[in-house]
């Protein structure tokens, strides 16, 4: 008798912007799993990794199945998985390259320090194969093998911290680059009926769909929300006039910031996110293309943040920043011509609003009017009742603040995946030390898959389980 393993078999960089999906190769995997008979200890992880990588795939998203297995059976699971790869990538593409790879035992904590890196900063290719050699992973790449990082910081992400669920469905192949017959009004109706605990369903700023992707991809829609029962209710409320091949439901830690840590300016590096506190140092400036673009200074350096144009009341409210506002600005780093760094504004809070202190003229003393300038030094005048008065000076008041301290993101349609929509705030789940403050117990959930959660051809998604 051969003993049982735990095994964590990591998936990434297999689509390409023209189609392909690697969470779709991931639902083929899990099916060819479960014919081989293993017992699944967590729902298949959706990762996101570092959104502002500079090669990174669509959405950046890695994947990682964890079961249980007669240890005699991995060497067939890897082997079917590399040929699952190199049947269903994009291998044509120029930018993709796959990688898999498969860890047994308990996740050593130097992998999961390896997928933090991964999602707030960026990792070398040379950084996971020598992880791999260390702690005796199983690594197939293709081509230039870059997906390796992915698949192993997928592993090392083991999401015991807050997380969500997406429920993803699949286009039949004839379907595939027709437009998604997902009727709008269920989506709306959908999200009424499940909220908070469904989030980014639709735009209410322009009502576009937000569950179904657009492009040649196999993915019809995806419902993301709080626990895979959710999900599953909600997509099941959808009224869709097309045959589902298959869905299945992803733990991740898309929508929980999982990308966002505290840095000082003087930290900044292009492609890497970040949040920073401190001042507004000048006037915000709008330009070319509506977008508007303030400084921001910590006393460790002063750095450009920009507030792109569909990013709606976001950009409102960066407009009527003042010098001596205390912000927090959080989103990616990119490096403009000369070297010059700016920070690409995904969440803005204004903590405390300073006094926005404007030179008046001042008014006439006779008769109220405001007076006119009669040029540089000379005094002012007033244009009602003649009064000349050549000593007078501007006046400082205290301007009318159009703005509320608070938290500012882009509208949905323009926010990330790890971006943590407002709707979530409250509803985090936090691992064991600390007690849970949101509604969902971790980790009833880990260890203990409940649901179903994957289903495949069927006609009536109301008896698929
Ligand atoms: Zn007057």
């Amino acid at each position: 008798m051969s003993s049982e393993a735990l095994a964590h078999l990591g998936l990434d960089d297999t689509d390409s912007p023209r189609g392909g999906c690697t969470t779709y190769l991931a639902a083929l995997l899990i099916e060819c799993l479960c014919k081989l008979g293993v017992e699944w200890v967590d729902y298949p992880n959706l990762i996101r990794l570092n959104p502002n990588a500079p090669w990174k795939t669509r959405g950046n998203g890695a994947i990682c199945l964890r079961f249980k297995c007669g240890r005699e059976l991995l060497d067939e699971i890897f082997a079917r998985a590399s040929e699952l790869v190199a049947r269903e990538a994009e291998m044509w593409h120029e930018n993709t390259h796959p990688g898999l790879v498969l860890l047994e035992g308990k996740v050593p904590l130097p992998v999961r320090l390896f997928a933090k890196k991964a999602i707030r900063g960026l990792v070398r290719l040379d950084e996971a194969l020598k992880l791999c050699a260390r702690h005796n992973a199983k690594v197939v790449g293709f081509k230039l093998g870059r997906g390796v990082s992915g698949a192993l910081a997928a592993i090392g992400e083991v999401l015991a911290g807050d997380h969500t669920y997406e429920l993803l469905a699949y286009r039949v192949p004839e379907k595939r680059g027709l437009p998604r017959a997902v009727e709008a009004r269920s989506v709306v109706e959908m999200d009424e009926a499940t909220r908070p605990l469904t989030f980014n369903n639709y735009d209410p700023e322009t009502g576009r769909i937000l569950i179904t992707p657009r492009g040649p991809d196999p993915v019809l829609l995806g419902v993301r929300g709080e626990s895979p029962d959710v999900v599953l209710r909600a997509f099941k409320m959808l009224r869709i006039d097309e045959p589902i091949e298959r869905w299945v439901i992803f733990r991740t830690n898309q929508g929980t910031d999982a990308h966002l840590v505290r840095r000082l300016v003087r930290e900044l590096k292009p492609h890497l996110p970040a949040v920073i506190r401190g001042r507004v140092a000048r006037p915000p400036e709008m330009i070319t293309g509506g977008h508007v673009i303030f400084g921001v200074s910590d006393g460790s350096g002063e750095v450009d943040c920009a507030a792109y144009e569909p990013s709606g009341q976001l950009r409102r409210v960066a407009l009527s920043l003042w010098p001596g506002d205390v912000v927090e600005v959080a989103g990616g780093v990119r490096e403009g011509p000369g070297g010059r760094l700016t920070l690409n504004v995904e969440r803005l809070k204004v903590i405390e609003l300073a006094p926005k202190l404007v030179a008046e003229n001042p008014r006439c003393p006779r008769c109220g009017k405001r007076m006119k300038s009669m040029g540089r030094g000379k005094g002012f005048r007033c244009p009602r009742c003649g009064l000349r008065d050549p000593g007078a000076q501007k006046v400082l008041v205290e301007a009318p603040r159009n703005m509320r301290p608070g938290l500012y993101l882009p509208p949905p349609r323009s926010q990330r995946h790890l971006t943590k929509p407002l709707r979530r705030y409250g509803l985090e789940k936090y691992g064991p030390p600390g007690p849970p403050r949101g509604m969902w117990l971790w980790p009833t959930l880990f260890r203990d898959v409940q649901e179903p959660f994957y289903c495949r051809h069927t006609k009536d998604i109301t008896k698929c389980y």
